[in-house]
């Protein structure tokens, strides 16, 4: 560990999900509550995200209305969680994910993209096949009611808030 770099929850696994890409999932079980990543690395704004290639882009997360995290380049397990439509995790701040439920060994592990991203320039066709699945994500699917009743409290900080101005 040091200073700077993202960190992930020992026992996560990178898996190769063929076409897909790459996942991540759990070696172990993991209790409710319980962090399984902490991205680090530097902060740029949406103008800049314009600037980057495809692949560049699916380094960020955003963590605030206009701010996006690009984790470093040396990429760790935690750069590899997916997208799901029926997630088992969630943040509890802008770039602390955590464990939503109780999570077994051998489960994948994911959050819903719509708890930070707010952004168009996020959106994609889902593959995930869960039963919830939306089957395109995009960047206004925090505004769906199905989802803030299924992620209240689990939505980054700058989603949150735009749930509660939205509401007023
Ligand atoms: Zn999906």
């Amino acid at each position: 560990m040091s200073d700077g770099t993202t960190y992930s929850a020992p026992g996560l696994k990178v898996v190769s999900l063929g076409s897909r890409g790459r996942g991540v999932v759990a070696e172990r079980n993991f209790k409710q509550g319980e962090v399984i990543a902490i991205w680090r690395g530097s902060i740029i704004t949406e103008s800049e995200v314009l600037q980057l290639s495809e692949s560049e882009r699916s380094q960020l997360l955003q963590v605030d209305e206009n701010a996006f995290l690009v984790t470093s380049k040396a990429l760790v397990n935690a750069d590899f969680i997916n997208h799901s439509c029926e997630p088992n995790c969630g943040f509890t701040d802008s770039t602390t994910l955590v464990a939503m439920r109780d999570i077994k060994a051998g489960q994948t592990i994911t959050f819903d993209y719509a708890m930070s991203d707010t952004k168009t320039i996020f959106a994609f066709d889902c593959w995930c096949g869960t039963s919830k699945c939306r089957k395109k994500m995009s960047g206004n699917d925090w505004q769906l009611a199905d989802l803030q009743e299924r992620y209240a409290g689990w939505f980054a900080p700058h989603v949150a808030r735009l749930i509660k101005q939205s509401r007023h």
